[in-house]
């Protein structure tokens, strides 16, 4: 079908929470256009865990979302409309859509490089504007967006990978970015644990070595150990076998949690292998029903910290491109054509972690006749 733009958009939803693996083709209304937002002609769009956690919703997902609900946050594609206010696109550009799709731009985050942290931010999708539309994302043939929240993309970069940079890699760059120790005694590198090799983790596992520090891999089973070393890991851990952390008590700076559950996840073992003042940040985001279960005693080991990070500011986004374009870092991605039958076959696939180590939903001129 050819999607009737501007008046409509088309995109694949999801329309029961239990079916959170079968999304439908269906139109909508975009969001009144508003005077910085850009019209994005959608080219390709990642899979992020995010997704899936949004579309399983109150069954063992983040919590119940407004159906139907059109997921997808690793935007890239062209801009086609642009609005009087608009100064950082011209039509034509190639731009890439994270997670965000809005902020205010005027509160005391916003000014002080912290967008993704402001009270006002819309979400690209299940997000709600003042006027109460909610946002719909990019496993759609359009999507709009605040100007500020799009990132010009490097030539160099291929859409399928710039693809998964502007959530997957935005949300690992940020924290690594922060807390990745500067000021170590001259000869020490920092050394940084990645917990979770997926698409969060493998991004994490490359930036953190061009961001100058030693990455070790800490993974639930032995299967991603060849791989991890090919993304340029220092180590390589297995967190299946009892007493694993032993042999790393007081040797990182810092842990960055990328993993989507946690049940696989002892957090008192992962505490002890921290130096003193070390930081445990988690940028993965299990289902609401899922806790830490930690006692004050373990901070109390190393005076140790632990805090969640979400997405990057643009600042760090523009950074990053640069970053990943100098350094020759590359998502490694399956590409699948975008209908109803594969969005189903690739989420179920990512939820069963069956993909190395993202999926990129492609050809979405031919779904939806853009
Ligand atoms: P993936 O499914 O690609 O990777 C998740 C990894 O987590 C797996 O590869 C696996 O690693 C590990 N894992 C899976 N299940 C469990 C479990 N029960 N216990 C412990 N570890 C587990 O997901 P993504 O990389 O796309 O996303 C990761 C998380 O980050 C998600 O929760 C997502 O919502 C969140 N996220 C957060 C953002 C933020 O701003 N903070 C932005 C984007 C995503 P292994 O097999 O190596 O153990
Ligand atoms: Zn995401």
């Amino acid at each position: 079908a050819k999607v009737n733009y501007p008046e409509e958009f088309a995109g694949f939803a999801i329309v029961d929470t239990k079916d959170w693996n079968k999304p439908k083709y269906t139109t909508y209304k975009p969001k009144q256009f508003g005077d910085y937002d850009i019209d994005i002609e959608i080219e390709c769009c990642g899979l992020c865990g995010s997704d899936i956690m949004t579309a399983k919703g109150g069954d063992h997902g983040w919590g119940s979302i407004t159906l139907p609900q059109v997921v997808g946050h690793e935007i890239i594609g062209k801009v086609i409309k642009t609005g009087p206010k608009v100064t950082l696109h011209k039509l034509g550009d190639r731009v890439g859509l994270g997670a965000q799709a809005f902020a205010c731009l005027d509160c005391n985050r916003c000014k002080h490089g912290n967008e993704q942290y402001c009270p006002h931010t819309v979400t690209t999708y299940d997000g709600v504007y003042p006027d109460g539309y909610v946002s719909q994302g990019g496993y759609a043939s359009h999507v709009r967006a605040h100007e500020y929240m799009c990132f010009p993309i490097p030539e160099k970069l291929d859409s399928i990978h710039a693809a998964s940079l502007c959530c997957a890699g935005l949300t690992v760059f940020s924290p690594l970015k922060r807390y990745i120790p500067k000021n170590l005694p001259e000869g020490q590198v920092p050394k940084v644990a990645i917990v979770g090799l997926g698409g969060l983790g493998h991004l994490a596992v490359q930036f953190c070595k061009a961001l100058g520090a030693e990455p070790y891999v800490f993974s639930r089973t032995d299967n991603k150990k060849e791989q991890s070393f090919k993304l340029g890991a220092t180590g390589f851990v297995t967190t299946g076998t009892e007493g694993w952390e032993k042999p790393f008590f007081d040797q990182f700076d810092l842990i960055l949690n990328c993993a989507i559950g946690l049940s696989g996840l002892n957090i008192d073992a992962f505490l002890s292998i921290l130096k003193v003042e070390g930081r445990f940040c988690s940028v993965g985001l299990p289902a609401a029903d899922e806790k830490y279960n930690v006692s004050p005693f373990t901070f109390f080991g190393n005076g140790s910290c632990l805090c969640s990070s979400a997405l990057g500011s643009r600042e760090e986004a523009v950074e990053l491109f640069q970053m990943a374009a100098e350094n020759n870092i590359v998502p490694w991605v399956e590409t699948v054509p975008i209908s109803e039958e594969n969005c189903q076959t690739a989420l179920t696939r990512a939820w069963d972690g069956d993909v190395r180590y993202r999926f990129v939903f492609t050809e979405f001129d031919k779904a939806f006749g853009t």
